[in-house]
């Protein structure tokens, strides 16, 4: 593709970072430059260096940029949208990586300027982690990134955007931004709202005492627990944009799960057996496809410490990597730290 000559990117957490990294990797722009409403995750930005120019200002962020993309929460979006609005560069693709995009629809388009395409966007990749620290080059290799663009879009500025996507490591789909939101409510939404459920339920429970549902956690409840730790904002914000994709599907689980229950209470092996026969072919099924990874969202991470009282050193990132790192398919950049 040809080399941007400036990407701005607000928001400058694991998505936004990640944005940075693959950009830099593939020489994808003359001119990463950043912005974040937090003071503190600009001077952590600053120090981890993945953006060529930081701006404490939006406005300044956005000018002359040829592609701007939101990561923010997806909550932040019209009050950005409002402030950028009047700073985007006539021609520029104004986008996003919100996890839902009927309510990202709803909350930008009113103030995209007449000359700006607006091409909303969603990579389906990530990992529990937020902040500057979280971001890495390869986020996106083989993942897949969804485009729904807005009645009207222009072809050559969706096909651009793809290309961007492309060169970021991503395979790339197009669909319109309902159904998007229905197909994510089942595949990364319910699931989300799963695991927040169960790691709940076990934390209040009386019989069960914290210390155990710690120590005993291989079986099973592990993974809930990784889920359940992502980022409360942004998933708050997802859950009060996708309320009734959400609902529907909630709907229809909590129909199977009564189906389950009845087959426990009546000791119906059959059905139990058929049951996990069919779930564990989906599993293979994505096994094959290369949309597991051993290392995707499970790695050993650093932790950021934030600067000392005094205010004269800056934060050091101290290791909490295990010895052994699993073989994973990684950039050769080098992987920045979490939080
Ligand atoms: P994150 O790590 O928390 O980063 C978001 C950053 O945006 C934070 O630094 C936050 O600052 C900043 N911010 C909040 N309001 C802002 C504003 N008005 N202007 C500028 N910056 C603002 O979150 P993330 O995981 O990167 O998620 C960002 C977006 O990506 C969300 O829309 C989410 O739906 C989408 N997404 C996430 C994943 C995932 O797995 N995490 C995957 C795909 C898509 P503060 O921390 O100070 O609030």
């Amino acid at each position: 593709m040809d080399r941007l000559k400036k990407i701005a990117i607000i928001g400058l957490g694991l998505i936004g970072s990640s944005i940075a990294h693959a950009t830099r990797r593939g020489r994808l722009a003359a001119e990463i430059a950043g912005h974040d409403a937090s003071k503190d995750v600009v001077e952590r930005a600053r120090i981890l260096g993945f953006c060529d120019s930081l701006h404490d200002d939006v406005a300044t962020a956005v000018k002359n940029a040829d592609l701007v993309i939101l990561c923010t929460p997806v909550g932040a979006y019209k009050s950005v949208a409002r402030e950028i609005a009047p700073h985007l560069k006539a021609g520029a693709i104004l986008s996003d990586v919100g996890s839902v995009k009927g309510a990202v629809v709803r909350d930008i388009g009113p103030f995209v300027p007449q000359k700006v395409h607006f091409i909303p966007a969603h990579p389906i990749a990530g990992t529990e982690f937020s902040g500057p620290e979280a971001g890495f080059a390869s986020l996106f290799d083989g993942r897949w990134t969804i485009l729904t663009p807005v009645k009207g879009s222009d072809p050559e500025a969706v096909q651009r955007l793809k290309t961007f996507w492309q060169a970021l490591g991503s395979q790339v789909d197009v669909m319109n931004a309902g159904h998007h939101d229905l197909v994510l409510a089942i595949v990364s939404h319910l699931p989300h709202l799963i695991a927040y459920n169960i790691v709940g339920t076990a934390h209040d429970l009386e019989k069960v005492t914290q210390g155990e549902v710690i120590k005993y956690s291989a079986s099973g409840f592990r993974d809930f627990t990784r889920i359940a730790a992502s980022d409360p904002t942004m998933w708050r914000d997802v859950f009060l944009n996708n309320r009734d994709a959400v609902l529907e599907v909630l709907g229809r689980f909590n129909e199977d799960l009564s189906q389950l229950q009845r087959a426990v209470r009546n000791g119906d092996g059959k059905t139990l057996f058929d049951w996990f026969t069919r779930t564990r072919a989906v599993r293979r099924a994505i096994v094959e496809i290369g949309q597991d990874t051993p290392s995707f969202g499970r790695l050993p991470f650093q932790v950021y410490v934030p600067p000392k009282k005094d205010g004269k050193k800056p934060g050091k990132k101290k290791s909490t990597a295990r010895k052994k790192t699993p073989p994973q398919k990684r950039a050769k950049t080098k992987r920045p730290r979490a939080k």
